[in-house]
């Protein structure tokens, strides 16, 4: 996603870029986690303007992700629509302090801060494709659940007890309770035969 920088002016700009699932799998890497969460493109728009010598850029995306529950681990559409700002200053002389941000900024004419919401960049083309990545992934939950009462499967016999009951005790045998819950299951004066 190339920004032609001596083109924007002082009103904004807007600028569409779709983000296809054949994208997404090559900018990940096949051994990502990631990898299969766009099954359909992810639109990304922004508006992007300057100020003085700086880039102000701001925008949203919309779509859905394609996501495993992390307890029944089904798969199931999240939709996203987060929104992002950043903003650019020319890094001028300036080089970043690791060589790896300095390759970047060399490669994509830019480079970002590690909360994403500044960074620097240089010369009249760059590439927000990096960016457009960590946007993306951004919008993954750490802890992906197909809904916040999924039941998830039974640790024992792997019944999805969403769909089914399964008839295995609730009680594990190292839970803490467990030895609480037979107490109290236990018929009154039990032990007395
Ligand atoms: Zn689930
Ligand atoms: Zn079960």
């Amino acid at each position: 996603m190339k920004v032609l920088t001596d083109r924007l002016t002082e009103s904004p700009t807007e600028l569409c870029f779709s983000a296809t699932p054949a994208w997404w799998r090559e900018r990940c890497g096949p051994d990502s986690e990631l990898a299969g969460g766009l099954q359909g493109s992810l639109e990304v728009r922004i508006l992007i303007h300057c100020m003085g010598q700086d880039l102000y850029l701001e925008g949203e995306t919309a779509g859905a992700l394609e996501l495993r529950c992390g307890r029944c681990l089904t798969r199931y559409r999240q939709p996203v629509g987060e929104r992002f700002r950043l903003v650019l200053e020319p890094a001028g002389s300036r080089v970043p302090a690791d060589p790896e941000g300095a390759a970047v900024l060399a490669r994509d004419g830019v480079v970002l801060s590690d909360e994403l919401e500044s960074g620097w960049f240089r010369g009249s083309e760059i590439d927000l494709g990096s960016y457009f990545q960590e946007v993306i992934a951004l919008a993954f939950p750490v802890q992906p659940v197909c809904r916040e009462d999924c039941r998830g499967l039974c640790p024992r016999c792997g019944a999805d007890r969403n769909a089914e009951l399964c008839h295995c005790s609730e009680v594990r045998p190292d839970s803490p309770f467990a030895a609480l819950r037979a107490l109290r299951d236990e018929p009154r004066g039990g032990k007395e035969r």
